[in-house]
């Protein structure tokens, strides 16, 4: 068995992992990653779409932006429709922030064009990845390559970047963690159409029989959503079926024109909320996925990654520059505390905007209600806008 060493093993090469390899490389941090797929399955994995300004303020710290300033659609409000009328609410104006529309795949594309043109590590394609003596002062990543051949990296700290599936999270003894799940009782049924926009911003719609996402990855690129059961059969969509039910749910007086195109790509999605605390256990540390799961709505995941890598990223820096654990030790609070925030904002966004069969005639008026009311005051609106945009990164 070949064997090395790093001083941060990274496992997942994802937006977390990414991320974190980079922010510690500027810190001078030796890493290695280690990636259970492929470089082009990394690329070309379609996810998030919209950016806080806060993950495009980490691009530009790591010098990887160049690309998305030229491409990245930016976003200055949203819409909500609800009762067939569009409310806008102004993002910029009230926070003086914005949105970036920039697809997860090109993200990780430059990510991992720069680590490898920075002379970083990943090690694509790993099989059997495992985590070894986390609890020690040298715990270990052992894994077998693409040739077959088993290796053994020791490491001073592991970063478990690997997803909802990933292997870290499941490493960790269940007494040492607490986990929070809630499913919610639908699914989103979403598509890839190659057609441009029906407006340059977002729209949420809110109708009886169903919410509906209006987004997309460029100017001829839509990426839209419908909620439908959590069970739902995606062999019982036709693309015909699929463009009925956005025109029903759209419709209304200030509808823009629904512009239909081939349908690229169909999935269905469930919803979740995941949380695990703490985001540590001895030497390994949770960040992304691998820790929180969020329901898109309030489109958080990926931001969410990059926040706890930029946490994660000072508390190892602090560490080996001074010595000092103090910024380890309080990693899994600081991280917390906003993705609680996160998870809360998407759990309340998805209340808002979704239809739920077993609610009573009282609680649909107070969900047109509370519509009504963070559309039409600048207090709601204004609480709405800080969260979307985008909750500060304390590092
Ligand atoms: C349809 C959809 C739309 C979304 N929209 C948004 C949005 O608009 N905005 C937003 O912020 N978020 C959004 N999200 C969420 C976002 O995509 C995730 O939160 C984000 O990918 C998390 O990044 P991560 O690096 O933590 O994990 P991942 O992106 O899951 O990366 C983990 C990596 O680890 C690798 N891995 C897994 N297991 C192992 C192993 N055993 N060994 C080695 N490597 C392993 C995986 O192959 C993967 O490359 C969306 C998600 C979906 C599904």
């Amino acid at each position: 068995m070949e064997s090395t060493r790093t001083a941060v093993g990274i496992v997942g090469a994802g937006p977390a992992g990414l991320m974190l390899a980079h922010l510690l490389r500027l810190a001078g941090i030796e890493t290695i990653i280690l990636e259970a797929r492929s470089r082009e399955y990394c690329e070309t994995r379609i996810r998030a779409g919209l950016m806080e300004q806060g993950s495009v303020d980490l691009m530009d710290e790591i010098g990887a932006a160049e690309r998305l300033h030229r491409e990245a659609l930016v976003h200055g409000g949203i819409y909500i429709r609800f009762d067939g009328r569009s409310h806008h609410i102004d993002i910029k104006g009230l926070t003086s922030r914005s949105m970036f529309i920039y697809g997860q795949q090109e993200i990780v594309k430059d990510l991992i064009a720069l680590q490898l043109a920075a002379g970083g590590e990943i090690r694509f394609d790993c099989s059997g990845v495992a985590l070894e003596a986390l609890d020690t002062d040298t715990p270990a990543i052992r894994y077998v390559d693409s040739a077959g051949n088993g290796v053994r990296i020791t490491c001073d700290f592991v970063a478990g970047c690997d997803g909802f599936h990933g292997i870290s999270r499941p490493s960790i003894p269940v007494n040492a963690i607490q986990t929070y799940d809630r499913e919610y009782p639908f699914a989103w049924l979403g598509i890839l159409s190659e057609s441009p926009p029906i407006d340059p911003e977002l729209i949420y719609v809110h109708h009886p029989d169903g919410f509906a996402l209006f987004t997309m990855r460029s100017n001829t690129m839509s990426r839209l959503y419908l909620q439908v059961e959590v069970d739902e059969d995606i062999a019982k969509w036709s693309d015909d079926r699929i463009w009925s039910e956005f025109h029903h749910r759209l419709e209304g007086d200030e509808t823009p024109p629904l512009i239909e195109g081939p349908i690229l790509q169909k999935t269905i999605l469930p919803m979740r909320s995941f949380m695990t605390a703490p985001m540590r256990f001895e030497r390994l540390f949770l960040a992304g996925d691998a820790a929180h799961i969020v329901p898109p709505t309030g489109a958080k995941g990926m931001n969410l990654a990059l926040a706890d890598v930029a946490v994660l990223a000072r508390a190892f820096e602090t560490f080996y520059k001074s010595g000092s654990d103090e910024k380890l030790r309080g990693y899994s609070d600081t991280a917390l505390r906003r993705s609680w925030a996160a998870a809360r904002f998407s759990w309340w966004m998805t209340s808002l905007t979704h239809t739920f069969n077993d609610r009573l005639p009282f609680d649909n008026e107070v969900q047109l209600s509370e519509l009504d009311y963070v559309t039409r005051s600048h207090a709601g609106a204004e609480m709405l806008a800080e969260q979307y945009v985008g909750l500060p990164i304390e590092r």
